[in-house]
């Protein structure tokens, strides 16, 4: 994982701000996170000895309404990778209008070598170290890489004994029978096919005959494969995880990968396809790749290896700016993260809708709710790469600052 993540978010933000001529001051406003929340705590280990964590919350704009952003757990986090998360947020919840800013946080730890006791401690001492700056008015964390619906009913939980009542609103992904919303498992993975179908449509490609090739087999990749499978009639020729990457030039049963997957915790070993290395998965022919993993897999250094027709990136940050001008030169459509997994922060926004209306919707009417928003953003950033000859990437970073900086401009710089 790189280190330098935030540099790389700046660097996307620049190329933004030259096509926007941003004024100077707003540059250097919007550059910055407003917040960073630093916390080292203890947890009581369930052999009785006590272990230290370190923890983030970071807020980066909160010009057009509370933060949101997931939580991460992984043995990686740094603060740089989460100062880069939460300036992505900012410009996902713009691109798809949500009244948001953005936020994210994470654990530096691995939740597979914890006990679901150790879990526990971990998620309700962190929720009480960074309840200083969230809350449902405030900033709404949420599950990302590592995290689970279970870590967020504890986080909600906690806040709700804090506070004295239930606070549903406090966080979002969380199980239904605390205030979760239909669809939110899926609703990544969902509106990543939104995205795909739009872009299919615009360059006239037909959903059966076309392949894809899905790299992270975590809730966004395994979503994203189902789906386009089941609901686009794609061939899914490759998926892999952390354990290693599977290929059948034939198609895979998605629903038998997810059956094994889930019995034996990884891809590696299954029966119906040959194992293959992660590089040579993001060097497939395909119609659409999709990087759903973690940042950083797509650089310089591969970029002219990959022969999709749509790259629609169900992870954060998977694309180096390197990269990105290597697949625009070789005319690969990328559908930026801050559109193509923007789903996720929409069906969010819905269950905090929901939860603050105490009044909950069925889903087919979130997902009909979903499509729209997917399909408007789609449209709206497709207009602009057209009509200013920018890629999608700048395209949408171009619609979203500029709605974040009209918000901090009209707000005024305080005092
Ligand atoms: P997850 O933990 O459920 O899944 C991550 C998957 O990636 C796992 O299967 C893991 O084995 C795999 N993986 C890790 N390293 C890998 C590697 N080097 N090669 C191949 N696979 C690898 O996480 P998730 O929630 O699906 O998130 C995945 C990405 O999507 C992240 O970048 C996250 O920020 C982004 N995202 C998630 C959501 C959401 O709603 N969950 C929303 C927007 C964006």
């Amino acid at each position: 994982m790189s280190s330098d993540a935030f540099a790389m978010a700046q660097q996307q933000f620049d190329r933004a701000a030259d096509a926007l001529d941003l004024d100077t001051g707003m540059r250097k406003v919007l550059r910055e996170c407003k917040r960073e929340l630093i916390v080292n705590f203890p947890v009581l280990m369930d052999d009785r000895s006590i272990e230290m964590f370190t923890g983030y919350r970071v807020q980066h704009n909160l010009a057009r309404g509370p933060a949101k952003g997931g939580l991460r757990f992984h043995p990686d986090v740094n603060l740089s990778e989460v100062k880069a998360l939460s300036m992505w947020m900012t410009w996902k919840c713009a691109v798809v209008n949500l009244p948001f800013g953005g936020a994210k946080g994470g654990i530096i730890c691995d939740p597979k070598q914890l006990s679901m006791t150790e879990q526990q401690r971990l998620v309700r001492r962190f929720a009480t170290e960074i309840s200083i700056i969230v809350g449902p008015e405030a900033d709404i964390p949420a599950p990302d890489v590592g995290s689970t619906p279970q870590h967020m009913a504890w986080f909600m939980d906690t806040i709700s004994m804090h506070t004295g009542y239930s606070v549903p609103a406090t966080i979002t992904g969380k199980p239904l029978s605390v205030g979760g919303s239909e669809g939110r498992p899926e609703a990544t993975g969902r509106g990543l096919l939104f995205c795909v179908l739009e872009a299919m449509e615009h360059l006239g490609i037909k959903g059966t005959g076309s392949t894809a090739v899905v790299q992270g087999f975590g809730n966004v990749g395994a979503t994203s494969a189902r789906l386009l499978e089941r609901e686009a009639g794609v061939s899914i020729i490759a998926v892999s995880d952390s354990s290693g990457a599977i290929f059948n030039g034939h198609g895979l049963d998605i629903a038998e990968v997810e059956r094994y997957k889930l019995e034996h915790g990884r891809l590696a070993g299954y029966p119906g396809g040959e194992l293959i290395t992660d590089e040579d998965l993001l060097a497939l022919e395909c119609t659409i790749l999709v990087p759903a993993a973690l940042e950083n897999q797509i650089t310089a250094a591969n970029a002219d290896k990959v022969k999709a027709r749509i790259l629609a990136e169900g992870a954060n940050g998977p694309t180096s700016p390197e990269a990105d001008d290597i697949l625009s030169a070789n005319g690969v459509m990328v559908i930026p993260d801050i559109l193509a997994n923007a789903g996720g922060v929409t069906v969010s926004y819905f269950e905090w809708v929901q939860d603050l209306q105490e009044f909950f919707w069925e889903e087919a009417e979130i997902n009909q709710r979903l499509r729209h928003i997917m399909s408007r953003a789609f449209r709206d950033v497709l207009k602009i790469s057209e009509e200013r000859k920018l890629t999608m990437r700048t395209a949408a970073y171009v619609l979203a600052v500029d709605k974040v900086a009209r918000a901090t401009e009209v707000r005024g710089i305080y005092p």
